[in-house]
C-alpha cells in the first residue's frame, strides 16, 4: 500500500510513476501483505470513530485516518489503485457511479453557469442537470457528440465545463476526446468525463486530456453484479475541487462495497480481455444475420467512430448495441421471453450476458435517433461464445416464429 497522504481527507493520490504495465499493476497495485499480517489480500476495515492518541494529534489531526466518513485503510488502497491506473492524481469513492458524476458535476459549477452536455449521456446524468442543476440557476446546452471541434461554436461567456462519454452506452457514438481537450483547454472549460465503458485499462482520460474522469465501478471493476460503487479521479489542477465537494457532500462509500471492489479489480485485465474477444466475435456475426438491421460495436470497422477508437483506445469491453428490422411488439416480446443465458436487466459489467431494450426518441434533444427497429443493448458476459451465439440465434429465430 502507498504510504497514505496525512491530510485528513479520504481523498489518496496514486503513484502513476509505477513501472509496471496495467496487468500487472490490477494485482499488485496498492497491496502489501508486508502490512496484513502476510495474508494476500487486506481486511475490510469498518468503523466510524478513529482514536487519537494525545491532544496534540486531536487537535492538529495528525494522523493519516482521522474519521470514517473521511476514509480508511481499505478505502485508501482502492482510491490508490485507481488513481493509477487511470493516470490521474487523486481519486475519490462515492457510493454508486451515478453519484460519482453527481458529485464531481457539483464540484465545478456554480448559479449562472452554462454547462456543455453530450446528447448520448447516460440517462439519468441528463435528469440530474434537467432537474436538479436547472434548480440551482445552472443551465444545460446538449450537443451532438460527433461534434469535435465544432463544439467551439456553443461555448458561451459563461460556460463552466464540458461532459463527455465515449463511447456513448447505449447508442455507441464515439467522441474525439483529444479535439475537445483542446477546446475546453483553449476557453478555461473543465473537460469531465464518464469512462464507464473503458475501464480505466482500456482508455486512459489524462493522457487525451481530461481532468476529471469519472467510474461506475458498479460495472467492470467490481465486475460481478453485486454491489454498486463509483469513482472520480481528478488531475492535480482538479482535486482540490472534487475533493471539496466530495467532503461537503458528505460522499462515503461502504467498506464491504470496496473491499468487493477491489476483489473485483484485481481480475479485472483478464476478464475485460474475454469481454473484448466475446463481444466482437459476437457483433461480428450478429451484423450478418438477416433479422438484424445494424450494428454499433465501435471495434467494428463498419461503426462510424471506429478509426477515434482504435486511434485512442486499448480495447473494447462487451457492451454494444444492435438494431433490429422493424417488429411487433409481440414478435420483440417471443424473442425476449424466452432467452435461456441473457438475462433482461439494468447495468452491465458483471460475468453474465444481459440484453436490454431500449428507446432514446423522447430524450434526445441536440440529435435525432433515426433508427425505426426495436434497439437492444447487449452485455457479452464471460460464458462460452458458441453456447452465447446459440442463444441469440434460437431468439432471433422466434421473432418470425
Ligand atoms: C451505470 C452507469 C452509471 C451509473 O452507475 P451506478 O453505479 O449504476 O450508479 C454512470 N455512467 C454510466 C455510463 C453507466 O453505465
Amino acid at each position: 500500500m502507498t504510504k497514505p497522504d496525512n491530510s485528513g481527507t479520504a481523498a489518496h493520490t496514486g503513484s502513476p510513476a509505477e513501472p509496471w504495465h496495467p496487468a500487472t499493476q490490477v494485482v499488485h497495485g496498492s497491496r502489501d501483505p508486508s502490512k496484513t499480517a502476510g495474508f494476500v489480500n487486506a481486511p475490510v476495515y469498518r468503523g466510524s470513530t478513529v482514536l487519537f492518541p494525545t491532544l496534540d494529534k486531536i487537535t492538529t489531526r495528525d494522523q493519516p485516518f482521522t474519521y470514517g466518513r473521511r476514509g480508511n485503510p481499505t478505502s485508501f488502497e482502492l482510491e490508490s489503485a485507481i488513481a493509477a491506473l487511470e493516470g490521474g492524481h487523486r481519486t475519490i469513492l462515492t457510493s454508486s457511479g451515478y453519484q460519482a458524476v453527481t458529485t464531481a458535476l457539483l464540484a465545478f459549477v456554480e448559479a449562472g453557469d452554462n454547462i456543455l452536455m453530450t446528447d448520448s449521456v447516460y440517462q439519468p446524468t441528463r435528469a440530474f442537470c434537467d432537474k436538479m442543476l436547472a434548480k440551482l440557476g445552472v443551465t444545460t446546452t446538449y450537443y451532438d457528440p460527433t461534434l469535435g471541434i465544432g463544439l467551439a461554436s456553443l461555448i458561451k461567456p459563461n460556460t463552466r465545463l464540458v461532459f463527455t462519454e465515449s463511447p456513448g452506452s447505449q447508442t455507441f457514438e464515439m467522441q474525439d476526446i483529444p479535439a475537445i481537450s483542446t477546446i475546453a483547454k483553449a476557453h478555461n472549460l473543465w473537460h469531465l468525463m464518464d469512462n464507464t465503458w473503458a475501464s480505466p485499462l482500456y482508455f486512459k482520460p489524462f493522457q487525451h486530456g481530461v481532468d476529471v474522469s469519472i467510474q461506475a465501478l458498479t460495472k467492470y471493476v467490481v465486475g460481478h453484479s453485486d454491489c454498486m460503487l463509483g469513482s472520480v479521479t481528478s488531475n492535480a489542477r482538479a482535486a482540490s475541487y472534487v475533493n471539496a465537494a466530495k467532503e461537503t457532500l458528505g460522499t462515503c462509500p461502504g467498506s464491504e462495497e470496496t473491499w468487493l471492489a477491489l476483489r473485483g479489480l484485481r481480475t479485472l485485465d483478464v476478464r475485460l480481455a474475454r469481454h473484448h474477444v466475446s463481444s466482437v466475435a459476437i457483433a461480428q456475426w450478429l451484423g450478418s444475420h438477416p433479422a438484424v438491421a445494424k450494428v454499433l460495436h465501435p471495434a467494428l470497422p463498419s461503426h462510424p467512430g471506429h478509426a477515434l477508437w482504435k486511434r485512442d483506445f486499448l480495447g473494447s469491453s462487451g457492451l454494444f448495441t444492435i438494431i433490429l428490422h422493424p417488429v411487433s411488439r409481440t414478435q420483440l416480446a417471443a424473442m425476449l421471453d424466452g432467452m435461456a443465458l441473457f438475462g433482461m436487466g439494468y447495468s452491465w459489467g458483471g460475468f453474465e450476458s444481459l440484453i436490454v431494450p431500449f428507446d432514446p426518441t423522447s430524450y434526445r434533444t441536440a440529435t435525432r435517433w433515426s433508427n425505426h427497429g426495436p434497439a437492444l443493448r447487449l452485455h457479452i458476459g464471460l460464458e462460452d461464445v458458441t453456447d452465447l451465439k446459440a442463444d441469440l440465434a434460437a431468439a432471433l429465430d422466434r421473432l418470425t416464429a
